[in-house]
């Protein structure tokens, strides 16, 4: 099995070594990641410049740094290398729960392989002021793969681990409660002012979604799709604001 990985905190993140090392166990290995943190980069792609894409020492795994987004990272780790069969990314130093996906770059690494045909698995663990417990994470890790790999139905999956040591796995929905995008205005040394952005949950969390089973000390586990469509939403607004389909000539 050929496993490529990427992620949104770089080349040189303690997560995507520790990805790789436990993915190692399961197949062919390669690491293609940003050769810079690309955190909250979402989709985004590098469609008006070249990419620069290049071997870097990264203990005995084979690996590549690319000056682009973790999106730019997939799109040429799947160019560069043939028949893979997964796309793995994190694991990122920060959970992606909720509505914060939207604005994920570790996640969008594994919707571009998702995009491309290709199955795409997201992992991510909450990163406060210490680094998380990555020897007590692999295992886990581990677990999750042994769990996912062979499951060739499931193309977009979105795997958060717990900081502490996990109560067991559970399977999830997101949670899709509003959150606030709170700006914090500051001031830099010079005493200009600044302004932080933050994401903070504004609701509870809702039963069976991933963000309750990260609060209650669970892996998460969420398949997702690549459909935005509100299925629901047609049909209402087909019925509720109807239109002529008036074809222009
Ligand atoms: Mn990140």
């Amino acid at each position: 099995m050929r496993i490529l990985i990427s992620n949104d905190d770089g080349i040189y993140s303690p997560g995507i070594a520790v990805l790789a090392q436990v993915a190692a166990k399961f197949g062919e290995v390669r690491v293609v990641a940003p050769d810079v943190e690309r955190s909250a980069a979402g989709q985004s792609i590098t469609a008006s410049s070249p990419l620069r894409y290049k071997r870097t020492p990264l203990g005995k795994v084979d690996a590549w740094r690319v000056d682009g987004t973790p999106a730019d990272c997939v799109t040429l780790g799947l160019d560069r290398w043939e028949k893979v069969d997964v796309v793995l990314s994190g694991i990122n130093l920060g959970s992606n729960l909720g509505n914060a996906i939207w604005h994920s770059g570790t996640l969008a690494a594994a919707k571009q392989a998702a995009l491309l045909g290709i199955r795409g698995i997201a992992l991510s663990t909450p990163s406060t002021d210490t680094e998380p417990d990555f020897p007590l994470l692999a295992p886990w890790v581990a677990r999750v793969l042994e769990l996912l790999l062979p499951a060739t139905d499931l193309r977009l999956v979105n795997v958060n681990l717990p900081a502490k040591v996990p109560r067991g796995i559970k399977w999830t929905r997101q949670s899709v409660r509003r959150y606030d995008g709170k700006v914090v205005p500051a001031n830099d040394p010079m005493g200009r002012a600044v302004y932080w952005y933050t994401v903070v949950p504004l609701e509870g969390a809702e039963e069976g979604t991933d963000l309750l089973a990260i609060e209650n000390g669970y892996v998460s586990i969420t398949p997702l799709c690549l459909d935005l469509t509100n299925h629901h939403e047609l049909e209402r607004a087909r019925q509720a604001y109807p239109v002529d389909e008036i074809i222009f000539t």
